[in-house]
C-alpha cells in the first residue's frame, strides 16, 4: 500500500471535509468531516467501509487539532505511510491560476492577495493549508482551484459592463466556480457519448446547495453563471443568484438595511429558503409541494425556470450542442427538477424519457433523453477525484 493515496482536503471556516483517494482509480478508502470548529462542540467523523466513528475534538478546537486527529487516525489504520501528497480545494485562483499549483511561499503570498476577491472562502483554505503543512511536513501540498477551469472563457463572457479600469486595476470580472465539477462531468460526457477525448459541446448544470451552469466546448469552459463571487447566476439553496443590483441600494437607502444585513440576506436568507419560507433543502420542498404547500411549489417553479432560462441562453455561447448534463445533489437525484427544467427546453430539441428519468438517480449515470431528443445526461460528479488526480499530476506521480 506504499505511496498510493492523496489526502484531499476541503477546508471551510468552521469545517474540514477530507477523503483519502487513489488518484489512478478514484477509489476512496475513507472520508470524513470535522465540523463546528472554533467552538466547544467541535467534532470529527471518520467513515471507513461504511462504518462511522465520531470523536470530540479537544481545545483549542481549531483546524490544527482536526488535522492532527486525521494524522492519528491515518496512523492507527496504517494509511499514513501510503499518503504521498495533500490536495487542497482552493476556491479562488484569480487570473493567476488556470492550472493546479504546487504550494510554495509564492503561491501562499498570491492566495493571501486573492483573499480580497473571496473573503468568505480563501482565508479558510489558507488556514487548512497551513494546518496541513504542520501536520504533514514532509508531503507536497497542491492547490486545486475552483476558478481554474473557467480561465478559458473569452473576454466577452467574463467582463462586466463596468468601467474597464475596475477590471484592469482591481480584477473585477466573472471568475466562475464549481470548476472541478464542470471539468469532471464534461469529460465523462464525452466518454458516455463515445466522442473523442475533450470533444463535444455541453451545457452542464451543477445543481446543489450552490448551483451553477457552464457552457463547455471541446473541453474548455466558454461561459458560466457564477461571477466575481459564488452569489450570482441561478437560484440556489440560500443564495439569491442574479438580482437587479438596484435592489441593494433600495434596501440600504430606503429600507434602512445595513451592508451586513444585505450580505446575509442575499447569501443566507434568499434562494429556495427565502422563496419557500420553509427550507433550502430541495428534497424537503418536493415533499412539501406534494403535500399541497403552494409556497414550496412556487420556490421550485422559480428555481427550475431560471435553470432552463440559463441553459437556453448558453445555446448562444456554443457553435453546436451535443448534450445537457445534470449533476450535483439535485441534478443527480431529483427527477422532478430535471422534468420541470427540460419541459421548458423543447425549442432546443430536448425532451426526456420519464421512465429513464426516474430510474437514473442515486449515483447512476446515463442518458435520459427520449428517442428523438438531443442527449440529456445525468452524471454524478466527483470533485475529490479530480483534485486527487490533478494533485498527482502536479507532482508527476501519474
Ligand atoms: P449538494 O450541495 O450537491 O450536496 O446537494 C444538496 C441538495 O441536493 C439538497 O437540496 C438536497 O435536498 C438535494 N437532494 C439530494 N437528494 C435528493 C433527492 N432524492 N431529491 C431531491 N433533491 C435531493
Amino acid at each position: 500500500m506504499k505511496n498510493k493515496f492523496i489526502l484531499v482536503i476541503n477546508c471551510g471556516s468552521s469545517s474540514i471535509k477530507f477523503s483519502l483517494i487513489d488518484p489512478a482509480t478514484g477509489n476512496e478508502r475513507l472520508n470524513g468531516l470535522a465540523q463546528s470548529l472554533m467552538t466547544e462542540q467541535a467534532t470529527i467523523t471518520f467513515k471507513v467501509d461504511g462504518n462511522k466513528e465520531k470523536q470530540s475534538l479537544t481545545s483549542p478546537f481549531d483546524h490544527q487539532i482536526a488535522l492532527r486527529s486525521i494524522v492519528d487516525f491515518l496512523t492507527q489504520h496504517s494509511y499514513k505511510e501510503a499518503v504521498f501528497a495533500v490536495g487542497h480545494r482552493v476556491v479562488h485562483g484569480g487570473e493567476e491560476y488556470s492550472e493546479p499549483a504546487l504550494i510554495d511561499n509564492n503561491v501562499m503570498a498570491t492566495l493571501h492577495r486573492l483573499s480580497q476577491l473571496a473573503p468568505l472562502h480563501n482565508p479558510a483554505n489558507i488556514t487548512g493549508i497551513e494546518a496541513s503543512e504542520k501536520a504533514f511536513p514532509s508531503l507536497p501540498q497542491v492547490a486545486v482551484f475552483d476558478t481554474a477551469f473557467h480561465q478559458s472563457m473569452p473576454k466577452k463572457a467574463y467582463l462586466y459592463a463596468l468601467p474597464y479600469a475596475l477590471y484592469e486595476q482591481h480584477g473585477i470580472r466573472r471568475y466562475g466556480f464549481h470548476g472541478t465539477s464542470h471539468y469532471f462531468v464534461s469529460r465523462a460526457a464525452s466518454q458516455l457519448l463515445n466522442l473523442p477525448a475533450l470533444k463535444g459541446s455541453f451545457i452542464s448544470a451543477h445543481l446543489g446547495n450552490g448551483s451553477s451552469i457552464c457552457a463547455i466546448e471541446n473541453g474548455l469552459s466558454v461561459d458560466t453563471s457564477m461571477g466575481l463571487t459564488p452569489l450570482s447566476g441561478i437560484v440556489m439553496g440560500t443564495r439569491s443568484g442574479d438580482i437587479d443590483p438596484g435592489i441593494i441600494f433600495h434596501l440600504i437607502n430606503s429600507l434602512g438595511y445595513t451592508q451586513k444585513q444585505v450580505n446575509d440576506l442575499l447569501n443566507k436568507e434568499s434562494g429556495l429558503l427565502g422563496l419557500s419560507q420553509l427550507s433550502n433543502d430541495c428534497r424537503l420542498l418536493e415533499e412539501a409541494m406534494l403535500a399541497g404547500n403552494e409556497q414550496a411549489k412556487l420556490a421550485l417553479d422559480i428555481f427550475c425556470y431560471r435553470i432552463a432560462k440559463q441553459i437556453a441562453a448558453y445555446a448562444a455561447s456554443l457553435s453546436t450542442l451535443d448534450a445537457i448534463i445534470f449533476t450535483g445533489g439535485i441534478g443527480e437525484n431529483s427527477d422532478y427538477v430535471r422534468a420541470q427544467v427540460t419541459q421548458s427546453l423543447s425549442l432546443l430539441n430536448i425532451t426526456i424519457d420519464n421512465e429513464l428519468n426516474v430510474a437514473t438517480r442515486f449515483g447512476k449515470s446515463g442518458n435520459i433523453a427520449a428517442n428523438e431528443s438531443r442527449a440529456c445526461l445525468v452524471i454524478p460528479t466527483n470533485e475529490e477525484w479530480v483534485i486527487a488526480k490533478q494533485t498527482a499530476q502536479v507532482i508527476n506521480a501519474i
